[in-house]
């Protein structure tokens, strides 16, 4: 057996199309819906960010802009920013690309950030909402891997999920999503005790822990789906070769690059095992981006008065 691997690239698309159609509709109705995305400083990862998050809002028909601060900014000087946006009308969502200087208090920020226009869904508001079931914001990642399933006609409702991490960005609302999925939630950390024990209980294996390749085909039930949210990078070419084994292509990029990306699930010993899987690049990433833009969309429509139609089961 050979696992299904589950496509986030054609997902995304595929959400991108119907977000495309639905914003057509908005713009004849007179809703424009914006983002702004606040870059503090120049760390490279961060822009290439920002600046893919503007080109899909402009791809999708979206306005977007990108607010350049520099990196000695203080936590007063950014939130005299947030507080101009949370006020500007034609604002719909505002990301703060993280991570934000050591001199700004990242708590006191994103608390700052009106809770409707918080596109990626950590104000505490949002969690709350989460946490009840409300139609609200949905950090990003998490709502992505519940459209992974929905469209890939994995079932949720009674089955077994095992969550592997506890973070606020993607364990903790991924375990939320799949309970409202009407799943049997179990969340994993580092004290849990026999980990590959637990998580062979699950269905639906989350795997969150930024560990690369950690899991492995011991941590899988046979036929469960897996899904792979880590992205760490390889530094050394024996580890590409452990890894990787007969992938031409994974050495190429290793050899241009100094560094190949790799997940949290060890794709060797998990895909003989398990029934379905997210290839790690092009599976949950692409995902994050796409529902950052569904939140925009959502957030424009639920601040404006209307309901949301795409991604609104999630
Ligand atoms: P995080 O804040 O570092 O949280 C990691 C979680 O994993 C923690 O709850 C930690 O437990 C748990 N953990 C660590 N080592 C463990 C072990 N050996 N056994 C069991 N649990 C362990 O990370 P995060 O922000 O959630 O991100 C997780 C991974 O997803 C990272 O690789 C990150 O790069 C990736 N990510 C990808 C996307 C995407 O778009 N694809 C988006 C966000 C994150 P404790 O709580 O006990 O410390």
């Amino acid at each position: 057996m050979s696992a299904r691997i589950l496509n986030g690239n054609a997902i995304r698309d595929q959400i991108k199309a119907e977000l495309a159609a639905e914003i057509a509709q908005l713009r004849k109705g007179g809703i424009l819906p914006g983002l702004s995305v606040i870059l503090v400083g120049n760390n490279p990862a961060s822009e290439l960010y920002t600046r893919n998050k503007v080109k899909t809002c402009n791809e999708l028909g979206m306005s977007s802009e990108r607010i350049e601060l520099p990196d000695t900014i203080t936590t007063a000087e950014l939130l005299a920013h947030l507080d101009r946006l949370n006020l500007q009308e034609d604002i719909d969502g505002i990301l703060v690309q993280l991570p934000l200087p050591p001199q700004v208090d990242a708590k006191r920020v994103l608390l700052a950030l009106d809770p409707q226009k918080d596109v990626d869904g950590l104000h505490p508001i949002n969690v709350g909402n989460l946490v009840q079931g409300r139609l609200g914001l949905v950090p990003c990642t998490p709502a992505g891997i519940l459209e992974i399933l929905r469209r890939s006609d994995i079932p949720i409702e009674g089955q077994r999920a095992v969550v592997i991490g506890r973070s606020d960005i993607v364990g903790k609302p991924a375990a939320l999503l799949l309970m409202h999925g009407n799943a049997t939630v179990t969340i994993c950390h580092s004290k849990t005790r026999n980990l590959p024990e637990v998580c062979r209980e699950a269905d639906i294996l989350v795997a969150a822990l930024g560990k690369p390749g950690m899991v492995t085909g011991e941590f899988v039930k046979p036929g469960a789906t897996v899904i792979d949210v880590g992205t760490s990078h390889l530094t050394r070419r024996e580890d590409v070769l452990r890894y990787f084994p007969n992938n031409p292509k994974k050495l190429q990029d290793f050899d241009a690059k100094g560094a190949t990306l790799i997940g949290d699930v060890d794709p060797v010993s998990v895909t003989p095992v398990a029934g379905a899987l997210t290839p790690v690049p092009g599976g949950v990433g692409p995902l994050t981006i796409a529902m950052l833009m569904v939140n925009t969309v959502r957030a424009a429509r639920l601040r404006r008065g209307a309901r949301a139609i795409v991604g609104a089961s999630s």
